[in-house]
């Protein structure tokens, strides 16, 4: 069944590569095979503090322990650099920011984190900024869009067509940060469409995620945004069920690697931490397993 053209696996490499994140390819491995999509390795650069050339030579070396490969995308750390990094793509955000403001979408805000939590516990930003009409030129200010309120915006899923509210946390985001980079939400969405991907496979934390990306790109001058659909899976939970961070060393694959495991042992780990009863010692075996809990067809 061919019906989506491509896919991508987007890690950011600000730690090491850890099993929530193989557990992602590999679900993007199993669709882009059930729907005949090619995958992209695109690897997340822009936050220059956090990354780090170690963790991007660990998403080749971790795929490649794995063998797990991909069809289009950098070969190595030195391919990457030289062609892949976003800020290859400074000029193609830059053109989109200044269209955004000069469709009036976006407003400028110089709110501090400490304002922000002062004007709300939760941090929730509170729109301060939306009536001030600040100048562009103002110094330590970022730009936010102005995302509407009440509205609930419509995304394509495997599932079929879902539609919810922007979450609270992201509403009003920050497309353009202080220090005049483009913000995630703004490079992911941008790079997803200008690499032409029309499936998105991410874990199910990135919902708010998709819906703010989703309204971003519908302010976007022409867009096929409309026809990404999405598939948000769970994720690997720890031992006290917290999510996975690359901080927690025990669960990297360089930690695995280390300490001999083989990849074998690795497609284990994935099926036992995520419930899969029969014991999954490679692609095939993940894929089997993981196509039968998507086909099973959902109550609401
Ligand atoms: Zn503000």
């Amino acid at each position: 069944m061919d019906k989506f053209k491509l896919t991508r696996f987007a890690p950011t490499p600000s730690g090491f590569l850890h099993l929530g994140n193989i557990y992602s390819f590999l679900i993007t491995k199993v669709l882009a095979e059930k729907y005949g999509a090619k995958i992209l390795l695109r690897i997340d650069d822009l936050d220059h503090k956090r990354t780090k050339k170690k963790y991007i030579q660990d998403i080749f070396d971790s795929l490649d322990f794995m063998e797990l490969d991909y069809d289009l995308g950098p070969s190595d750390l030195k391919d990457f650099k030289k062609n892949f990094s976003c800020f290859k793509r400074s000029s193609l955000y830059d053109k989109h920011i200044k269209r955004l403001v000069e469709k009036k979408s976006v407003f400028v805000c110089d709110c501090s984190r400490n304002k922000i939590e002062k004007m709300n516990p939760k941090g929730f930003y509170t729109g301060f900024c939306k009536k001030r009409k600040l100048p562009f030129e103002t110094p330590e200010s970022a730009l936010r869009i102005d995302t509407p309120v009440n509205q609930k915006i419509k995304i394509q899923t495997l599932g079929g067509l879902q539609e919810s509210e922007i979450p609270r946390i992201l509403r009003d985001f920050v497309i353009k940060k202080k220090d005049g980079n483009p913000a995630y939400q703004l490079q992911s969405i941008i790079d997803d469409i200008h690499f032409g991907v029309d499936l998105i496979v991410r874990g199910n934390d990135l919902w708010g995620s998709s819906l703010a990306q989703t309204y971003l790109a519908s302010q976007l001058d022409k867009n096929e945004f409309s026809q990404i659909t999405f598939h948000h899976h769970d994720l690997i939970l720890g031992k006290k069920k917290q999510k996975l961070s690359k901080s927690m060393g025990d669960t990297s694959l360089q930690f695995l690697r280390k300490s001999g495991m083989k990849k074998e042992g690795v497609f284990e780990l994935i099926g036992q931490m995520t419930g899969h009863s029969k014991k999954i010692k490679n692609l095939e075996d993940f894929s089997k397993s993981y196509l039968k809990t998507i086909e099973k067809p959902k109550i609401k």
